[in-house]
C-alpha cells in the first residue's frame, strides 16, 4: 500500500477498492488546497442567442494539486461534500468571484454578470444568504452582476428552507438558475413555487436536439415551459452550429457551451471583454 502522508488514512490495503482508494487520496490532498492556493476560477461565456453577444459567465472551479496534477471538480466536488470541505471551498469561489467582477469594473470592462455554482450542502447551510450579501458588499458589487446555479437536489432537501433563501437572494438582485434542468428528481411543483430565472437545459438533451426527435421534443418543452412560467432558457454544452441553430430558431433564449468558447482563465476572459467577438 502507498502512504499517503500525515493524516492518518494510509491504513488502507491492496485489497480496498480502487474508488475508496482515490476519495481517500482525493479527501487528504483537498484538505488546505485553499489555504496553498491550489484553486483557480474559469470563466465560460454565455451569449444571446438572439444578439449572438456575450451577456455573462458561468464559474467553474478548477483544482491543481501537486500530488494529483489537475483534477476535474466532477470528481474532487462530491468528495469535498462528503467529507463536509465544500463550505470553505464555496467561501473562496465566492470571495474569487467577486473580487474578480471588482476588478472587471475597476478597468471599465463594465458589469459583468456572473453565475456561481451551489452544492446541496452550501444552499443547506443557513449562513449562505449572510455570506453572500457581505461577500457583495465587500467588494462592492451590485447584487445583479451575481447568480447563482442550483439543481433540483439541492433544494429538495429542505425545501420551505431553500425557498425562504432563494426568495432572500432574489429579494436583493441575485439571479438564480436551475441547472441540469430534468436530469433530477424533476417536480414541476416546485417550479412554481421556486423564485427561478433562469432554467438550463442540460447537455445530455442538448447532444442530439438537431437529430433525435425525443431530445428536440424535451428541449423545446423545456423551452414553453420556462417562458410561460416567465424563465429565461439557457442551453448548456452546445458545441455546433447547428445546435445552436436549432435553439435559436425555437426561442431558446441563451448558450453556453464549446461552440462559442471553452471555459476561460480570468486572464483569457479578460481578453474577451477587451476584443468582444460574436457568435
Ligand atoms: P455544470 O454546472 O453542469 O457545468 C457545466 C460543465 O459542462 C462544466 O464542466 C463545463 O466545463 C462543461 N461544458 C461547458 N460547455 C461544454 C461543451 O460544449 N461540451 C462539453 N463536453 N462540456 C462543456 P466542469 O467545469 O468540469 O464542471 C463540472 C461540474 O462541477 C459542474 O457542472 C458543476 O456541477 C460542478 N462545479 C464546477 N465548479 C463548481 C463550484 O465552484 N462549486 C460547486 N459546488 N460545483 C462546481
Ligand atoms: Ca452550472
Ligand atoms: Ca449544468
Ligand atoms: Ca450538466
Amino acid at each position: 500500500a502507498k502512504d499517503l502522508g500525515r493524516d492518518g488514512y494510509a491504513f488502507y490495503t491492496e485489497g480496498m477498492d480502487a474508488d475508496v482508494r482515490r476519495r481517500l487520496a482525493l479527501q487528504s490532498q483537498l484538505r488546505g488546497a485553499v489555504a496553498r492556493g491550489e484553486f483557480s476560477v474559469h470563466y465560460q461565456p454565455q451569449v444571446c442567442l438572439r444578439t449572438g453577444r456575450m451577456t455573462g459567465a458561468e464559474a467553474l472551479l478548477r483544482w491543481h494539486n501537486v500530488v494529483l496534477g489537475q483534477v476535474p471538480p466532477g470528481q474532487f466536488i462530491p468528495v469535498a461534500e462528503e467529507y463536509g470541505l465544500i463550505n470553505s471551498i464555496g467561501v473562496w469561489v465566492l470571495d474569487t468571484v467577486c473580487q474578480q467582477i471588482r476588478a472587471w469594473q475597476d478597468q471599465g470592462l463594465g458589469d459583468v454578470r456572473v453565475a456561481v455554482n451551489l452544492s446541496g450542502s452550501q444552499f443547506g447551510h443557513a449562513d449562505t444568504v449572510p455570506l453572500v450579501e457581505e461577500t457583495l458588499a465587500r467588494h462592492g458589487v451590485p447584487p445583479s452582476c451575481l447568480g447563482i446555479e442550483i439543481t433540483e437536489g439541492c433544494v429538495m432537501g429542505d425545501p420551505d428552507k431553500s425557498v425562504g433563501a432563494l426568495r432572500r437572494l432574489k429579494a436583493i438582485g441575485v439571479g438564480i438558475s436551475l441547472d441540469d434542468f430534468g436530469t433530477g428528481y424533476s417536480s414541476l411543483a416546485y417550479l412554481k413555487r421556486f423564485p427561478i430565472d433562469v432554467l438550463k437545459i442540460d447537455k445530455s438533451f442538448v447532444d442530439d436536439v438537431a437529430h433525435a426527435a425525443s431530445d428536440a421534443a424535451i428541449a423545446l418543452s423545456v423551452i414553453s415551459l420556462a417562458h410561460n412560467l416567465n424563465m429565461r432558457v439557457v442551453a448548456e454544452g452546445v458545441e455546433t452550429p447547428e445546435q445552436a441553430r436549432f435553439l435559436a430558431s425555437h426561442g431558446c433564449d441563451a448558450m453556453q457551451g464549446y461552440l462559442y468558447s471553452r471555459p476561460l482563465t480570468a486572464a483569457d476572459f479578460t481578453s474577451l471583454l477587451r476584443h468582444p467577438r460574436s457568435l
